[in-house]
C-alpha cells in the first residue's frame, strides 16, 4: 500500500488499529452491536426508568450489578460510595487495567416523572441519553467481547459510577482514584457520557462553588434602624466581585446563581446568602478569582463593625466551598489520544477536541490518561424532561469504543 508524502507513513498506533480490525473476533464483536440493537434499546428503557437522583443511585446500581453478573464479568461489587465495578481479566496480570466508566446518576430530583418511553424509533425520557446511552455502552461492550470470545492482554475494569452530576461533585470517581484499592491498578480511562461521537473531551473544565453567608443582628426596620443589614452587605460584596477583571484567554466564568435572605419587608434580615460558581480550565485563574471573591466579601463586611454600638452582634461573613472539580488537560502526546485519533481515522469519523466537566476530570487532574466520549447514536435535551435518544448508527459509536479499548488493552494474535 502506498501512502502519499502529505499523509505520511502510518504510525505504530495506526498499524495496530489496522491489525485489530482485520481480526475475525473483532469483526464479530462489531457485528454483535448491529444485530443486538433491540436488546440495547430494551436495556436503555429499563435503566432510564429507574430513578437515580444525586445521592440516590442505589436502585439503579443494583440493576447494574445484576447485569454485570449476568454478563459473566468477575469481581462484581458495589463499593463503599455506591459505584458498581466489574472486571474482565486480561492475560497479562502485570499490566495496568483499562477502565471504562459511565455515570449512573441523573440531574433529576427524587419524585420527578421521568416519563421513559419509546415512540417509533426514538426513545424519550429524562436521562435517556445522559447517561442511558453511556450505561448501555458499558453493557454492550461487555456483551460483545463475551459473544465474540475476545481475549486482551490488559484487564478491563467496568465502572458504573455515582455522583457525576451537580452537587454529586464527582464523588464516585474521586473515591475510585483517590481511596479505593483499584486506584493504583488503573492505567488509561475511557469515560462514556451521552451519545455524540463528534467530540473527544481531553480538557477538564474545572469548577469551584461557594456558598457565601452574611449574618447580622437583625431587627425591626423602624425601631432598630441603623443596625447593619446583611442583604446590603452581600450586595456590596457582589458589586465588588463583579468588577473583577476576567481574561478572555484562558476563558473563565463567574456566576452568582442563587441569592436569598430576609423574612419580611419591615424586618432587618439576620442573614443573606448567595451561591457562586467559578469555572475555568486554568487552576491559576480559578485561584485568582476565588481570592477576589474572598476579598470582596471581606471588604464589604469590614465596612461594618463586628459588634454594633448597643452591644449586639455586628456583621460576620462565612464562605463555604460547596463544590470542587479540578481543572486539567490531557498531554497532547498521550497514547490514549493517538488511539482515539487512529480509530476515528479508520472509521472516517470527524471529532474535535473538547473541554467539558466530566468524570475524566478526576483521572486527568491526577496526571492519568483519560478521555470522555459518547457511546453512539444521537441525543438531545440533556438535563430536561424533553430528553430524547435516537439509536440510529449506535453501532458505529460502539465500534469506536470497542476498537479504542482493545487498542489500549492490547490483543495478542
Ligand atoms: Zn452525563
Amino acid at each position: 500500500m502506498a501512502f502519499s508524502a502529505s499523509i505520511g507513513a502510518p504510525t505504530a498506533v495506526q498499524l495496530g488499529i489496522t491489525r485489530l480490525v482485520a481480526l475475525r473476533e473483532v469483526q464479530a464483536a462489531a457485528e454483535w452491536f448491529r444485530a443486538h440493537e433491540p436488546e440495547l434499546r430494551d436495556w436503555q428503557l429499563q435503566v432510564a426508568a429507574i430513578p437515580a437522583p444525586p445521592f440516590g443511585e442505589g436502585p439503579r446500581a443494583e440493576w447494574m450489578r445484576a447485569r454485570f453478573a449476568e454478563l459473566g464479568l468477575e469481581e462484581v461489587q458495589v463499593d463503599a460510595v455506591g459505584n458498581v465495578l466489574a472486571a474482565r481479566p486480561g492475560t497479562d496480570r502485570h499490566q495496568k487495567l483499562v477502565a471504562i466508566t459511565a455515570h449512573l446518576d441523573t440531574v433529576f430530583a427524587a419524585g420527578t416523572a421521568l416519563n421513559v418511553r419509546r415512540e417509533g424509533d426514538r426513545l424519550y425520557g429524562a436521562g435517556i441519553s445522559d447517561n442511558g446511552a453511556g450505561i448501555v455502552g458499558l453493557l454492550a461492550l461487555a456483551s460483545a467481547l463475551r459473544a465474540a470470545g475476545i481475549g486482551h492482554s490488559a484487564g478491563l475494569l467496568f465502572i458504573a459510577n455515582v455522583g457525576e452530576e451537580g452537587e454529586g461533585d464527582l464523588r464516585g470517581m474521586r473515591h475510585i482514584f483517590c481511596e479505593s484499592a483499584w486506584k493504583d491498578r488503573i492505567g488509561p480511562t475511557v469515560v462514556l457520557d451521552g451519545a455524540a461521537i463528534d467530540t473527544v473531551v481531553t480538557q477538564a473544565l474545572g469548577s469551584r462553588r461557594f456558598q457565601v453567608t452574611i449574618q447580622g443582628p437583625g431587627g425591626h426596620s423602624w425601631s432598630d434602624f441603623g443596625a447593619p443589614n446583611p442583604i446590603v452587605v452581600l450586595s456590596h460584596a457582589i458589586a465588588r466581585f463583579s468588577r473583577t477583571e476576567l481574561p478572555a484567554e484562558p476563558k473563565i466564568s463567574a456566576n452568582v446563581g442563587v441569592i436569598s435572605g430576609g423574612t419580611s419587608v419591615n424586618s432587618i434580615p439576620e442573614s443573606a446568602s448567595m451561591k457562586v460558581d467559578i469555572r475555568s480550565a486554568s487552576q491559576e485563574e480559578m485561584d485568582r478569582l476565588e481570592h477576589a471573591l474572598r476579598e470582596a466579601v471581606a471588604e464589604a463586611a469590614a465596612e461594618y463593625p463586628k459588634r454594633a454600638r448597643n452591644g449586639s452582634r455586628g456583621i460576620s461573613s462565612e464562605i463555604q466551598l460547596i463544590g470542587f472539580r479540578p481543572a486539567a488537560e490531557l498531554d497532547p502526546g498521550a497514547r490514549i489520544l493517538q488511539v482515539i485519533r487512529a480509530v476515528d481515522a479508520h472509521l472516517g469519523n470527524r471529532a474535535r477536541l473538547h473541554r467539558a466537566s466530566t468524570d475524566a476530570n478526576i483521572p486527568l487532574s491526577l496526571g492519568r490518561e483519560a478521555i470522555s466520549i459518547g457511546a453512539g447514536g444521537s441525543g438531545g435535551g440533556a438535563h430536561t424532561l424533553q430528553e430524547w435518544y435516537d439509536p440510529a448508527e449506535r453501532d458505529l459509536g460502539l465500534k469506536r469504543v470497542l476498537l479504542a479499548v482493545l487498542a489500549l488493552a492490547g490483543v495478542q494474535k
